[in-house]
């Protein structure tokens, strides 16, 4: 098992986080577009407790929408660092936008493609897809 290294984009937050992950997703949903400034979010599984936070504790911010899981960001430069409902829920996402390091695993599955934009389109990468979340 090895770790992977984030940051946001002031560097003001660093985290670390096993390797491989439980799951790899790309999601579509409606918030992920809001969060994410573009088709959504890529999203690597593992338990909350397993994300080391190294700096910055202090900037992270968790809002929770009314319908869907807590998003925590960066309160200084605004990049989205986790969801699923991080730190409380027991399996969290961490956001694949946020590691530092290449990440080479392949995407598992896209989820909430009935979201897709107009002006998205989905790779042909062999990933599963799921209307909403994956069974
Ligand atoms: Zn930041
Ligand atoms: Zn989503």
């Amino acid at each position: 098992m090895s770790e992977l290294a984030g940051t946001c984009l002031c560097g003001g937050v660093r985290f670390a986080v096993p390797v491989p992950f439980a799951r790899v997703t790309v999601c579509h949903c409606e918030s992920c577009k809001k969060i994410s400034g573009g088709g959504g979010t890529a999203n690597g599984r593992t338990r909350s407790d397993e994300v080391r936070i190294i700096e910055g504790e202090g900037l992270i911010t968790t809002y929770q929408p009314v319908e869907g899981s807590a998003k925590s960001f960066c309160s200084r430069c605004g990049t989205n660092l986790f969801g699923g409902g991080w730190p409380e829920a027991e399996v969290c996402s961490v956001r694949l936008s946020a590691l530092d390091e290449p990440f080479e695993e392949p995407i598992q599955s896209h989820i909430f493609v009935r979201s897709l934009a107009p002006w998205e389109v989905l790779p042909d990468d062999g990933a599963e897809r799921h209307d909403v979340r994956a069974p």
